[in-house]
């Protein structure tokens, strides 16, 4: 299967876009403040300027972010260089400024400007403004005024190169994972809690990278970057290998977000790999955004012979909505509802309701996180089918799983 990554240079501007409001605030005050026309916050890279944040009510189709000038041309690099002060109130007074193509060009004729450094000391770009007319008034207490939001405004920008930077960190991290497929699938057994017969297996990813890191964490940071569809796909089609190799009683889970769900990618894999014997996990850690895709992706799976069951039931986002909407044929009751269940009437009374309800709706229960023999009597004599937990089994590689199979 081709995987679709996203370039990492897309990365930025949905992350850089953190802190934009205070240096919009910022260049919006400083500009009405000097009374100005523009105020923007320019990146120099290589030898051009690039605009990265404008607030220019009434030039906004000339002047805007984005726009790149050689940096030759600019009042910024003349600045930095010494050659021009950081407060111009008058450019008709600075003759330098008027070999400048953009002193006559907007025209400017009042400039401020103040370099904006990186963490290390070294330039990023320029906190400047600049206006139509002269404003002789000017003197160094704005200009003071002008380094107070210069200095708040390159806070935010140090605080955005951070972000982007170990965004470009996960990125990388996640791409070699795809890339050299540093990941192996764990099995863990799910038991019909009547006769501890193995009713199926839930497939659980192991990365490989250290230090070791739960699977959900390398799902989230997946998340962050653009990569979780990539990544769970991924994840999903090396884990359907396995079911040829189970014994044909038993079923196999894996797990999806909505979002990858959503995509529409994942019924070819589940097609593929002959869908009756698969459970497909909706694990939601995030509110669904388009219920009617997901509700259609999901006929399309139960079409090819899939069950869809709702996970982490009764926790975060797998409320008792989702569980309605969703029609599961198997709900997952969240470990935080199975454990001390032997010892807490309100857990009791919910798993209970939980059993009844999928009676009703035609649906199996599995109780996840079960970790102690009282658990599981108490899960069984409510009447929960099915149950997961360390007291069952706990997930190992399914290399070793196989192997033990095939020699018992
Ligand atoms: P989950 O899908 O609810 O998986 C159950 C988690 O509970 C697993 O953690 C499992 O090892 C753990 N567990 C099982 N029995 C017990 C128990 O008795 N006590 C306790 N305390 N924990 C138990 P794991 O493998 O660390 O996975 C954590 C979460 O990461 C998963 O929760 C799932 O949300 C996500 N995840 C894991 N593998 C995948 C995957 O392949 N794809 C996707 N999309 N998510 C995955
Ligand atoms: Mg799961
Ligand atoms: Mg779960």
């Amino acid at each position: 299967m081709s995987r679709e990554l996203p370039k990492a240079s897309v990365l930025a501007p949905g992350l850089v876009s953190e802190g934009g409001d205070i240096i919009m605030n910022s260049l919006s005050f400083i500009r009405s403040h000097l009374e100005m026309d523009v105020a923007y916050v320019s990146e120099f890279i290589g030898d051009e300027v690039v605009f990265r944040d404008v607030c220019a009510p009434g030039y906004e189709a000339s002047v805007k972010a984005g726009n790149r000038q050689p940096l030759h041309e600019t009042y910024c690099h003349y600045v930095v260089g010494g050659q021009l002060p950081e407060l111009i109130p008058d450019t008709n007074l600075q003759p330098f400024t008027q070999h400048l193509a953009a002193t006559q060009a907007f025209p400017i004729r009042s400039f401020v400007g103040v370099p904006i450094l990186r963490a290390d000391g070294s330039i990023f770009g320029m906190f400047c403004s600049f206006g139509k007319v002269a404003r002789p008034t000017l003197n160094s207490r704005d200009l003071e005024v002008v380094r107070a939001f210069a200095s708040m405004a390159g806070d935010q920008v140090n605080e955005r190169l951070s972000l982007a930077s170990t965004a470009q960190q996960k990125f990388n991290e996640i791409e070699d994972v795809l890339e050299a497929q540093r990941f192996e699938i764990a099995l863990q057994p799910i038991l019909r809690l009547k006769d501890q017969g193995t009713a199926g297996y839930e497939a659980l990813c192991r990365f490989s990278p250290q230090p070791y890191r739960p699977p959900n964490q390398w799902f989230d940071d997946a998340a962050e970057v653009g990569l979780q569809v990539a990544l769970e796909l991924y994840v999903i089609e090396v884990a359907l290998k396995i079911l040829p190799q189970l014994p044909t009683a038993c079923y196999l889970a894996v797990n999806t977000s909505p979002a990858t769900l959503a995509t529409g990618k994942l019924s070819a894999l589940i097609a593929a790999a002959g869908g009756d014997r698969i459970v497909v996990e909706i694990t939601e850690h995030a509110a669904i955004d388009d219920l009617d895709v997901l509700l259609m992706e999901i006929d399309k799976l139960r079409d090819h012979g899939a069950r869809i069951a709702v996970d982490d039931a009764g926790a975060g986002y797998s409320g008792l909505q989702q569980i309605i909407r969703l029609r599961p044929d198997v709900i997952k009751l969240d470990m935080s509802l199975t454990q001390d269940v032997d010892k807490d009437l309100a857990r009791r009374a919910l798993a209970s309701a939980m059993v009844q309800f999928a009676k009703a709706t035609n649906a199996r229960v599995v109780a996840e996180g079960i970790e102690t023999e009282a658990e599981m009597r108490t899960l069984k004599n409510l009447g929960v089918e099915l149950g997961q937990g360390y007291h069952l089994g706990r997930p190992a590689l399914s290399a070793d799983v196989l192997k033990l199979m095939r020699s018992a």
